[in-house]
């Protein structure tokens, strides 16, 4: 008796618990603030499969994707876990996903342009003098030249997840301390956004960046695939070509990729266009980094090493 009353009870609580759930689910459709994912990957095009024993969707454009699951409201970009303002939910046989998600996260990764910038006509039309300020930067000294470091995530965002179960934070901090010395020993000041495993917003970042006018920010990153064959170094800079300062962001991405085509043994990605925040709304001259893929074991075992970071 104990036992049918207790299997009716959980009966009820699962229905009532399944009549809540679909009211909460619908609720965001009649608000407008959620998009298809059919419709984000006609947008950005994109290709989109379902997985249906996960009940996972893919989005994936060369080597870049995301992973969104039913009812759960973690999108993973690239191998990072993104919060979304609502679970992933099913209307209509369509996948929706937060418009926030869309515009800050999605958008941000997929939207790039060429997938070599400098494949496009844009950069060789660069005026020419830029080439030759360019060929005269290593003589230069940094004395009275600043720069800001963005070591990426931090804190209880740990970014990329390597296969061997190393954060990708703790790689970007690294790296960037490393760059930090050298600069200073070339009499460069150098400014961070983090210098420990705090977990500054990209608001913050960008605020940072407005306040401190550095000469320049350069954002630290490792990327991440599924494809664990994908290899090597990206730099990147802003879509915005109208930015006052995209010229400088664009020379500062050629240089800092020439760096790596001399010093990195891995493979050149080139340069590439997105609408990441911390390259899109600073009003310096900013470039982010891949500098190499935790998912490939290659990458992952060079970056390891003292003399990889
Ligand atoms: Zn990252």
């Amino acid at each position: 008796m104990l036992r049918l009353a207790s299997l009716f009870l959980f009966t009820m609580a699962f229905l009532f618990w399944g009549c809540t759930s679909e009211k909460r689910m619908l609720q965001p459709v009649q608000q407008g603030n959620s998009i298809s994912l059919s419709q984000i990957a006609q947008e950005l095009s994109l290709s989109l499969t379902w997985n249906s024993a996960e009940r996972k969707a893919y989005l994936q454009k060369d080597d870049y994707y995301a992973i969104v699951q039913l009812q759960n409201d973690i999108i993973w970009i690239r191998g990072e876990p993104h919060k979304m303002e609502f679970p992933a939910y099913l209307a209509n046989k369509e996948v929706y996903v937060p418009i926030s998600t869309y515009i800050q996260d999605l958008k941000a990764l997929f939207a790039y342009q060429a997938k070599n910038v400098e494949e496009s006509k844009e950069i060789q039309d660069l005026p020419e003098p830029l080439y030759k300020i360019e060929a005269s930067i290593p003589k230069v000294s940094f004395i009275n030249f600043s720069v800001l470091l963005d070591p990426g995530h931090g804190g209880k965002d740990t970014g990329a997840i390597a296969p061997n179960g190393l954060y990708e934070k703790n790689f970007n901090l690294d790296i960037a301390n490393k760059v930090a010395q050298i600069l200073k020993d070339k009499g460069a000041k150098v400014l961070m956004t983090r210098n420990n495993d705090s977990f500054p917003t990209l608001d913050q970042r960008v605020l940072i960046a407005n306040q401190k006018k550095a000469n320049c920010l350069v954002s630290i990153h490792l990327n991440n695939a599924l494809n664990t064959k994908a290899s090597g170094f990206e730099v990147w800079i802003s879509t915005n070509s109208k930015a006052k300062h995209y010229s400088k962001s664009s020379m500062l991405a050629r240089l800092i990729r020439s760096a790596f085509q001399k010093h990195s043994p891995l493979s050149d990605r080139g340069i590439r266009k997105g609408a990441f925040r911390v390259i899109h709304e600073t009003h310096i001259p900013s470039v982010l980094v891949e500098c190499c893929f935790l998912s490939n074991p290659k990458d992952l075992a060079w970056i390891s090493t003292e003399e990889g970071k």
